[in-house]
């Protein structure tokens, strides 16, 4: 059994299937090039004494503005308490109020339920605790190698071919799991690993599975405006502590909405700046307080020469989280016989039109122990074959600019029909384009403003949950 990818979903996976003999690849160091790894604000769970299930479920429905399916909602909320359970015993050690659990509040959420470690390294925690399980953990091997192509035999999966510096190694297999993560790097500006454009959908597209919800993709409204592609982020929780949105002339200008909806706040953002506008995060009344209470994003502003204590903060819009994916069942299977995705790659119903803050690890970690454990049960029937030559490498640097233009914060018809045809002449030599191509015919297909899909004038739009 092969695990593509060495992030949050991967490592559970992989622990899952233990004893099962795993061969994890990623193409460093396990927890480099990984979001899970720079995620700040923390992992929602319903377990404080005023909250629950259901709760939690609500606000996922509200949040995913009526394209989640219910039971892939109450299946990974109600699996929450649990998990947080198995991460405890696995060694994440989470802040703790006393001897109880510390639980934060974030946008859109009922009630406190946010665990958190170190106050805003929560993925670093999570990472440290399960790599040192997964290295301690004789039936897993590493692999430092990029997966390049899932090989198809005529019932499903066969192999995979994998380049490791300049060689090809070829994989026998007919159990794979993709846990590839995100998107953010198909655009010029994001939150996410540069390396996270999306070469999990490209190897599934390539291998012929079904993917959905190819539009909806999550643009957070604070990343810190520095130069380069990868921007760090300023996490929700600097507003959940009193910050606030002013631009260069200091006037506030979402007059008492800073803490909206993550997509309602990433509009008014991005209008203000399409204004001719600089923003700033205003956190000088948090004071000296900002660097206990933030110490990772104090550390980042500092490298960038800021001091939020004493000066506004500037920040844009950056593409954050792709809701879409791998379309999987309750076991991360897709549509192709021994092919399964988990993380951020899959799409499995639970966001629907967007994303829950802090849903997604939650996600990544119990969707990727549920497929580790399907694929260890499976007995190996399928004919093992690896002959198959390479796709192109994927080459996000010709897609950017116009899928920054066209399939951002603000879509439009006309920008999406220029994407489409500029994707179209770019595809047979560019798989970046190819995945491209595809969000972009999904962006045009979907003729409603709906969640992170935001139509240029469009009314906003939300189905009955
Ligand atoms: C800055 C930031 C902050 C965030 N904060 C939060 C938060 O507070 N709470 C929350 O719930 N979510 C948060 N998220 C989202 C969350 O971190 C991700 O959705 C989640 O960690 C995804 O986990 P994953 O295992 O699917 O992918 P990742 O953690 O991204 O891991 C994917 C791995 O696959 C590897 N890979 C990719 N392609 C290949 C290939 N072809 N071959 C081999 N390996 C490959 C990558 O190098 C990477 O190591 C945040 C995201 C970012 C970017």
């Amino acid at each position: 059994m092969i695990i593509i990818g060495g992030g949050v979903a991967g490592l559970m996976a992989a622990l899952a299937a233990s004893p099962r003999p795993v061969t994890l690849l990623n193409p460093g160091p396990l927890g480099a090039g990984a979001a899970s790894a720079m995620s700040q604000g923390g992992l929602a769970a319903a377990l404080g004494a005023d909250d629950g299930v259901a709760l939690h479920v609500a606000d996922t429905l509200a949040a995913g503005a009526g394209l989640c399916e219910r039971a892939a909602v109450e299946r990974i909320i109600g699996a929450g308490p649990k998990l947080v359970e198995t991460l405890l015993r696995l060694g994440v050690r989470f802040d703790r109020h006393g001897d109880a659990l510390a639980l934060g509040l974030e946008a859109a959420h009922a009630r406190p339920r946010i665990l958190h470690a170190n106050g805003d390294q929560t993925g670093a925690e999570i990472m440290r605790a399960l790599i040192a399980r997964v290295q301690a953990t004789p039936s897993i091997t590493i692999m430092q190698a990029t997966a390049r192509k899932i090989v198809i035999g005529d019932n499903g999966v066969t192999g995979v071919l994998a380049v490791r510096g300049d060689e090809v190694v070829t994989l026998p297999t007919d159990n794979v799991l993709l846990a590839t993560g995100g998107i953010g790097g198909l655009f010029s500006h994001t939150t996410n690993p540069e390396g996270a454009i999306g070469h999990g959908l490209m190897l599934a597209m390539d291998a012929g599975a079904a993917l959905a919800d190819l539009e909806f993709i999550q643009f957070h409204p604070t990343a810190l405006d520095v130069a380069g592609a990868s921007l760090p982020l300023i996490s929700e929780a600097v507003r959940g502590e009193g910050a606030r949105f002013i631009d260069e002339t200091g006037a506030y200008f979402m007059h008492g909405g800073d803490l909206a909806p993550r997509d309602v706040v990433a509009r008014g953002v991005f209008a203000h700046v399409q204004a001719g506008h600089a923003v700033f995060l205003d956190a000088r009344g948090i004071g000296a307080r900002f660097a206990t209470r933030f110490p990772a994003i104090a550390a980042i502003c500092a490298r960038a020469g800021i001091d939020p204590a004493t000066q506004p903060i500037p920040v844009r819009p950056a593409a954050h989280y792709h809701m879409g994916g791998v379309v999987v069942d309750a076991s991360g299977r897709s549509s192709i016989e021994g092919l399964y995705a988990a993380g951020e790659v899959a799409r499995t119903g639970l966001h629907g039109a967007n994303r829950l803050a802090s849903n997604s690890l939650l996600e990544a970690a119990i969707c990727g122990e549920a497929a580790g454990l399907a694929m260890a049960g499976l007995e190996a029937k399928r004919p093992r074959d690896v002959r198959a030559g390479l796709p192109p490498l994927p080459d996000a640097g010709p897609v950017r600019k116009l899928m920054s233009a066209h399939l951002g914060v603000l879509r439009d018809a006309a920008g999406m029909e220029l994407a489409v045809q500029a994707f179209a002449g770019m595809e047979s030599k560019n798989p970046a384009a190819g995945l491209a191509l595809r969000i972009a015919l999904a962006g045009l297909a979907r003729k409603e403003s709906v969640g992170a899909h935001a139509l240029a004038g469009g009314k906003q739009f939300c189905r009955a949950a």
